[in-house]
């Protein structure tokens, strides 16, 4: 079955890694195992175990042997900063049949050329401290590289900065930078740089900072020091990385140079990169603190799918409400007030900083009640223009006969009204000093009188087509489950969908508020959806995973944690997504699909 955007499988011109493996995602961030001797954990530090086969500028040279313990650099030519591409095409790496762990060094014009097991960016030192040039460099080189390639970005890295370089993508780095600051008399740790001759104190527990205090002056102790310190923060990257919560980290190590701050921004401007890469199902919970947080791909995909898979299908008038600490906002006092004053005759949207807003049937779904916000009542202008952009949008995207804005002042009201005179549909006011005094509750039920009940069934319904539409594409909820065949079971939010003969379709997962398709559900969802995400086979049936080498062709849309079919000439099935569509595709090792259920044809 031919999909859109359809990838296939270039399996026998790739090249075949078996040194480098990737192990865990976040976002473009990966926990991987370069296969030495002894292995090394990444994001991690290679330093000392590599082999280099020496440049190509000096003398023509065959390479070193293979060395089981050693990541072998390819012979190569390096080139300045700033050389121009056309003259680093017309010295393309040498690819050899080196038998062990290789590395390329490459520039992003010129790695597509070479195969190895990592690429070493030629020019990456020249580039540090220039947020735009580090950025461009290392989201080149990941996008020409295969999927399960590493990026080694030798001379860079220390404790201020390697966080940010792993979230870019980057997987090894080494000690050199660090180690030449702490000659040139420079203190660091993650929280910044210091002078080493002028502390008052160190903030440090490392063998050469524990007994003492005050200034270093010893270079070879500052180095020593700084190396600790880099290690310290490559654990901590590990750590957080293996939590699902790095983008958290990196919001706060951005804050430490100002360089830091703007290759941040830079980054979530190549929203396509970290999007791709970035599951739909996030671990952990958002602790939002920054404007930054207002352009997580998480953020910004939740609007635009609400904005633009979603549809509102009631016909009864759109009360907005402000979001609650709790989650979901439905379990909180204050939404249980508003939800009696409603007594169901009107559709709820909240609105929130940071997500935008809410539908109702989207309350579960990933990240809606997986953050948390400082509740100063107070917002900041950047969330204000955030908010009101996607309410308009959403406004602009699905049609109410009128809104009631049930909402506070502060922030709240302001956006309302500044959306009001951008829509074409009237709003009315209903609180008046805070939404959950009696006074306002009963405005709220008041401006609700003469609308029509709708039943519990039809809520539920319009909920699990909602979260299909939010998940497979605009349309699709109503053909998948159309409401005089659809038969729910299960008390909310643990529905099990049916068709008419009690045959199970899909099940909801109240963690992310998403739905899992059955076999009849998957076969429907190929039945009716001529795009739906397909992984293709080659003959064989999956047991318990699909294996990327197995992976014909897959479609570029998948992302990471999503439903997709499984179709083969041997066998058809459904599973979620462990790599985005493009590596599964690419790849030569790990996990493309966690299989849910299979059956041979
Ligand atoms: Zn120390």
């Amino acid at each position: 079955m031919a999909t859109r955007n359809t990838l296939a499988s270039h399996a026998a011109a790739a090249a075949m890694t078996e040194f480098f493996e990737v192990l865990d995602h976040d976002g473009a961030a990966r926990a991987a195992e370069l296969r030495i001797d002894p292995p090394v954990r990444t994001p991690g530090r290679v330093d000392d175990r590599v082999v280099d086969g020496g440049s190509l500028w000096t003398a023509a040279r065959e390479g070193p042997s293979p060395d089981a313990a050693a990541l072998t650099i390819l012979p190569h030519r390096g080139f300045p900063a700033g050389t121009d591409d056309r003259v680093v095409r017309a010295f393309p790496p040498t690819t050899t049949d080196h038998a062990g762990a290789t590395a390329a060094v490459v520039t992003a014009g010129s790695a597509e050329a070479v195969e190895a097991d990592v690429y070493i960016l030629s020019d990456a030192p020249g580039k540090m401290g220039h947020a735009a040039a580090v950025v461009e460099a290392i989201v080149g080189l990941r996008e020409a590289i295969p999927a399960d390639t590493g990026v080694y970005l030798a001379g860079c890295a220390d404790a201020t900065n390697v966080a940010m370089l792993a979230y870019a993508g980057a997987d090894l780095v080494d000690a050199t930078a660090a180690t030449a600051a702490g000659y040139d008399g420079w203190y660091q740790t993650a929280m910044g740089t210091e002078v080493a001759a002028e502390l008052t104190e160190r903030p440090c527990m490392c063998p050469v900072c524990v007994d003492g205090s005050g200034p270093l002056t010893d270079p070879a102790a500052v180095a020593a020091h700084n190396v600790h310190a880099l290690d310290v923060e490559l654990r901590r990257i590990r750590a957080a990385i293996d939590a699902g919560t790095l983008r958290d980290h990196v919001e706060t190590q951005a804050r430490v140079d100002q360089w830091l701050t703007g290759m941040l921004r830079r980054l979530d401007q190549q929203y396509g990169y970290l999007e791709r890469r970035s599951a739909v199902n996030g671990r952990a919970t958002i602790r939002a603190t920054t404007d930054d947080t207002l352009r997580r791909v998480a953020i910004q995909r939740y609007a635009q799918r609400v904005t633009g898979r979603y549809q509102n299908r009631f016909d009864h008038p759109l009360v907005l409400v402000p979001c609650s600490a709790r989650k979901p906002y439905s379990t909180s006092q204050s939404h249980r007030q508003f939800y009696d004053a409603i007594d169901y005759r009107a559709h709820v949207v909240s609105m929130t900083s940071p997500i935008g807003v809410v539908p109702m049937e989207l309350e579960l779904t990933y990240p809606a009640q997986h953050y948390d916000t400082v509740v100063t009542g107070r917002w900041s202008a950047t969330e204000i223009e955030f908010v009101a952009s996607v309410l308009e949008r959403y406004l602009s995207a699905n049609t109410y006969p009128r809104v009631i804005a049930h909402v506070p002042d502060e922030g709240y009201r302001t956006i309302c009204e500044q959306v009001e005179a951008t829509v074409d549909v009237p709003f009315t006011y209903t609180v008046t000093e805070h939404p959950t005094v009696e006074r306002s509750l009963r405005a709220l039920a008041d401006a609700l009188d003469g609308e029509l009940r709708y039943s519990k069934h039809e809520r539920e319904t319009k909920t699990v087509q909602a979260i299909a539409d939010y998940q497979f594409g605009r349309d699709v909820g109503a053909a998948l489950f159309p409401r005089s065949e659809t038969v729910l079971h299960g008390r909310y939010p643990k529905l099990q969908v049916c068709d008419t003969d009690d045959e199970q379709l899909a099940v909801m997962v109240p963690q992310y508020g998403l739905l899992a398709l059955s076999l009849a559900g998957a076969r429907r969802w190929q039945r009716t959806t001529p795009e739906a995400a397909t992984v293709r086979i080659d003959g064989f049936v999956p047991h318990g995973d699909v294996l990327a080498p197995g992976v014909l062709e897959a479609d570029a849309q998948i992302r990471p944690g999503e439903e997709v079919l499984i179709d083969g000439p041997a066998a058809f099935g459904v599973g979620r997504a462990v790599m985005d569509g493009e590596a599964m595709v690419e790849a030569q090792r790990g996990v493309a699909v966690d299989v849910r259920h299979v059956e041979a044809r």
